[in-house]
């Protein structure tokens, strides 16, 4: 079956960090991950580029906005490519083909009779493109939650959407699948929201100019987020040349917690108004930290994920940031934290295991992988269903096990010792033994491929099986005998 999967499109408000890559590599991880099991994969990701926040910073800048726009939407589109990531397509929401079918569906939602025009007239924060409830804000002074900035009072001539009358089709949903939004608490926290009634939302600015215009009232334009939300369907519509979005529609949507409500409850009502299917599943991801504190730059508690590959390459970060916080919780990464996980997991537990593993078997069986079986159990089923679950920590976990059971198979084998054996016996179970630790190199090479593609990629040269990432060759025992065996330079040096 096809799969197809999303990262939010990043705002263009700001500089891409390490949220910005955390959401990407779980995306790529999975992308990968259906690949490698033979499905057709389409990865999409991108930058959100409307919107009244967008012209300011374009405006302080000294720029238009679309200038200003293609500037940053350069370097998120240079942070997905040093992460290694393997999107099928990066979005723009400036791209004219996205703007046009935008407007599309605006027109289909008002032909299907889903959307009027009323006044509209409430406190609304620039910063977030939003109305609120007074009851939503902090008091005194009105002051919105997120920015910490008083909210203006905006009354405008709106186009509404009829969201209230979709409060039964999404429980409908809801309730069809009880994982529907995953992790349970997001589940449950999306649902109560509808459950508590939804208002009809205003889908036109007069206020903001930087946007798509809406088709029959040009002088205003397009809500931001319905415009952004939109580009999970436009993507398939155009990105590839064709249109694959009969093939690859309804996606997965992985995002954060503070974009729940718009993609759990909006999104769905949308698509259902103009006749689409929602969306397949949504995986609601949490915040990292830093220590006990938020991540800001005024801190300097900062994980500059560029810096971290210029250092080390991208795969230690990739691994970090899915091995050290469970994949669905807020958790705390750290620079020290991440250098721990790197010398004490990658250089020692699966670096040095590599490097033993080749390097015995070129001293003792002249570079070539001997006959034997493995003795170590295959934990592939385990992990499959890890990755079914979107559990990608649970995933490291279990391959984690597997990497030290190889690691204490070398400790109680000691081939070293069989070595020095003239007997027959224990060269047949030096045989055994080398064959046993190049096999789950080899193994432990195609389940870490999805988070560690380059790294995998040189384990799997070392034990001469290049480029066999295909899941079916994720258990053991599938290492022909007679491959030609190398010892790669360290897979993970030290710094
Ligand atoms: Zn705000």
């Amino acid at each position: 079956m096809p799969f197809s999967v999303t990262t939010p499109i990043y705002y263009v408000n700001s500089d891409p960090h390490l949220g910005h890559a955390y959401t990407t590599v779980a995306a790529d991880v999975l992308a990968r991950h259906h690949r490698q099991r033979g499905e057709e994969v389409f990865f999409l990701t991108g930058t959100d580029e409307h919107g009244a926040k967008v012209a300011r910073a374009a405006e302080e800048a000294g720029l238009t906005p679309k200038e200003f726009c293609d500037q940053v939407s350069a370097r998120f589109r240079d942070l997905v490519a040093k992460l290694n990531a393997t999107n099928d397509y990066f979005i723009r929401t400036t791209d004219p083909e996205h703007e046009a079918r935008v407007q599309d569906f605006l027109v289909r939602l008002r032909e299907a009779g889903h959307l009027y025009e009323d006044t509209y007239a409430g406190l609304y924060c620039t910063g977030c493109e939003q109305f609120y409830a007074e009851s939503d804000l902090e008091q005194p002074g009105n002051i919105c939650p997120l920015h910490k900035t008083p909210v203006e009072w905006l009354e405008e001539e709106n186009t509404f959407f009829r969201l209230s009358a979709f409060t039964g089709k999404l429980l409908e949903l809801y309730d069809r699948d009880p994982e529907y939004v995953a992790p349970r608490t997001r589940y449950n926290e999306a649902r109560s929201q509808i459950e508590a009634g939804l208002n009809d939302l205003s889908v036109s600015r007069a206020s903001v100019s930087w946007g798509v215009p809406l088709p029959w009232k040009p002088d205003q334009t397009i809500y931001v987020w319905v415009d952004a939300l939109l580009n999970y369907h436009t993507a398939l519509e155009y990105g590839t040349g064709e249109d694959v979005a009969a093939k690859f529609w309804p996606s997965t949507h992985l995002l954060g917690k503070d974009i729940l409500r718009l993609h759990c409850v909006l999104w769905p009502a949308l698509l259902m108004a103009a006749g689409y299917e929602p969306p397949r599943k949504l995986f609601v991801h949490g915040y990292l930290t830093s220590g006990d504190q938020k991540m800001s730059k005024s801190l300097g508690n900062v994980i500059d994920p560029l810096q971290v590959i210029a250092d080390l390459g991208a795969d230690p970060l990739r691994f970090y940031v899915l091995r050290e916080v469970q994949w669905g919780q807020d958790g705390s990464v750290t620079r020290d934290g991440l250098e721990r996980r790197y010398a004490g997991e990658l250089a020692n537990d699966l670096g040095n295991l590599v490097s033993r593993a080749t390097a015995m078997i070129v001293r003792y069986r002249g570079g070539l992988v001997p006959e034997g079986r493995c003795e170590l159990e295959p934990i592939d089923a385990a992990v499959s269903e890890r990755f079914d679950a979107i559990d990608l920590t649970g995933a490291l976990d279990v391959i984690w096990g597997l990497v030290r059971a190889a690691n204490r198979y070398v400790e109680e084998r000691q081939p070293w010792v069989l070595a020095r054996s003239q007997a027959a016996a224990d060269q047949a179970l030096l045989d055994t033994t080398l064959y046993t630790l190049a096999d789950a190199v080899r193994s432990l090479a195609v389940l870490l491929h999805p988070f560690i593609p380059a790294s995998a990629e040189r384990m799997l040269e070392a034990v001469g099986d290049p480029g066999a990432v295909a899941w079916e060759r994720a258990g053991l025992g599938l290492l022909p005998a007679g491959g030609e065996v190398s010892q790669p330079p360290p897979l993970f040096p030290r710094a």
